[in-house]
């Protein structure tokens, strides 16, 4: 059997164990332990921010050129490492190894994004109203970091935040992700084995809420950047605004996919079933309503359940698999909440909507049709392998039904007609619309969204911004 490693702490350069009691992590497709975690106490952050404090006034000061040529090493190393990253990765989370191996390699992707931006903060002169006065406009990184990652995506969700911190000066204290410890610390483990100064990236584990009330108010920190549920990043938002934080959100979704008279269906049911079931469906851009039109909504239905059922389920590191467990058992019990609700209501259990055996956390691939606005699944991010498909007949309704909820993450649209399209980028609030194909979630482009889902960018050169200061600084000579 592959080995998997325990993860420890790393704090000031070094791996170490924390002051609180190590927990086990669990393999979700045995339910079997694999490691532990070590977990730290007060002393242990007190550490983490003396550090990132003391690396702070040093690596503001390394050259953008240097630092960039770190973070470039760094994404070498992962790509060197990304089989047994990968590995680690299908153990602790459980998506299939192909999914984690991309997540590796696009981790390594967005590193070298952002070391390339970090070449480009540039500033600005603005012309004086008077000849002997010149004004500069300086951006200067705002200070340490903290950053709350969850388990769903241990590497990406981690190296977005982390990357352009390093990128724009900051040091960081990253509160990973508990149940998905080992793949997120060989993340840290490439920036360290690449140079990264000690105390420029420290990694934490801990109690969320404890580590949240104690990094957030402290002062060292200066700003924090947040992805998980909605509820939870009110609260760290609440908080942060309450000590005048800078704050970055990444929260929840419940993406609509309309897909239009006139789309391919053929291409719509195959790429949305793919994003749909991509991770067990635990993506917070996952499509989630499929919103279609009455005059293909019976060939769509009938081809999304047929490429459902095809979906092969098992340990993400067999052959074949193609959709893992899901990371937890909350999100079993969540799934036979959202399905039993929903029919009660009166939808249509079309496939799936059981777990499967009682080893692991593995739930069936659903579909649910004609499913009611009233039931949850329909208003509560599902966070799982449950697809609800209802039908529209206008543009309009399909629009208001896109844009009902609070969320605003990602949407996804299939139509040929070039008025719609262009129609859509204008009525649906998100801060992701993807048309004809799934194209979010790259390095170079923003990723982020609107309403609940939350503010503040993760890609694209507006992500190295969230972690930079304007200065202006207007001299007479
Ligand atoms: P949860 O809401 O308790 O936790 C979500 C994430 O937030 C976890 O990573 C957790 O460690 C962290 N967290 C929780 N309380 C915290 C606190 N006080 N301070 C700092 N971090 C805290 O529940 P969960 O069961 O892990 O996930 C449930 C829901 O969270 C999912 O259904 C989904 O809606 C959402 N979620 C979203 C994303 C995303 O990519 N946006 C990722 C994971 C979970």
């Amino acid at each position: 059997m592959t080995k998997y490693s325990d993860t420890q702490l790393y704090i000031d350069g070094q791996w170490r164990d924390g002051s609180e009691t190590r927990i086990p992590v669990l393999n979700p497709a045995t339910g079997e332990t694999i490691g532990t975690l070590a977990h730290a106490g007060r002393k242990d952050l007190d550490d983490a921010l003396a550090a990132a404090d003391r690396a702070f006034h040093k690596w503001k000061r390394t050259s953008a050129m240097e630092r960039s040529q770190i973070m470039r090493r760094a994404a070498a190393l992962i790509r060197e490492r990304a089989d047994a990253i990968a590995t680690a990765m299908t153990m602790e989370q459980g998506k299939v190894f192909a999914e984690a191996r991309v997540e590796t390699l696009g981790g390594a992707d967005t590193i070298e994004w952002f070391a390339e931006e970090a070449r480009r903060t540039y500033g600005r002169i603005v012309p004086a109203r008077a000849a002997n006065i010149t004004q500069l406009v300086f951006k200067e990184p705002v200070g340490p970091v903290a950053a709350f990652t969850p388990w769903n995506f241990p590497i990406n969700q981690a190296v977005r935040k982390v990357s352009a911190a390093l990128a724009a000066g900051c040091t960081v204290i990253l509160k990973g992700p508990e149940e998905t410890p080992a793949s997120c610390a060989a993340l840290v483990q490439a920036y360290a084995d690449a140079g990264v100064p000690a105390g420029v990236v420290n990694l934490v584990f801990g109690v969320p809420s404890e580590v949240s009330s104690y990094l957030i108010p402290h002062p060292v920190i200066k700003k924090i950047s947040f992805t998980g549920s909605t509820a939870i990043g009110k609260q760290l938002a609440a908080l942060a605004g309450s000590h005048m934080k800078r704050v970055t959100m990444e929260l929840g979704g419940h993406a609509p996919a309309i897909v239009f008279g006139d789309a391919d269906v053929g291409l719509a049911v195959k790429l949305l079933a793919g994003a749909k079931f991509r991770n067990a469906g635990q993506v917070c851009i996952a499509p989630t309503r499929f919103i279609v039109h009455d005059s293909i909504y019976d060939r769509f239905v009938d081809d999304f359940v047929a490429t459902t059922e095809k979906i092969k389920v098992g340990d993400g590191l067999s052959d074949g698999v193609r959709m893992g467990p899901l990371a937890n058992s909350r999100r079993v019990e969540a799934m036979e909440a959202l399905t039993a609700d929903a029919t009660a209501k009166g939808a249509k259990l079309r496939t799936g909507g059981e777990r499967i055996g009682n080893r692991g956390n593995f739930f069936k691939p659903t579909v649910l049709t004609d499913v009611p606005l009233s039931a949850r699944m329909m208003n509560e991010e599902p966070f799982g392998p449950v697809a609800a498909i209802n039908r529209f007949s206008d543009y309009d309704s399909a629009v208001k039904e896109a844009n009902r909820l609070p969320y605003g993450l990602a949407s996804y649209a299939y139509t040929k007609a070039a008025k719609t399209i262009s129609d859509l980028g204008r009525d649906i609030e998100s801060g992701m619309l993807s048309v004809n194909h799934h194209g979010l979630g790259l390095a170079e482009v923003p990723f982020g969204g609107i309403k609940d889902s939350g503010y503040g960018s993760e890609g694209g050169s507006e992500a190295v911004e969230a972690y930079l200061n304007t200065k202006v600084v207007s001299q007479a000579v």
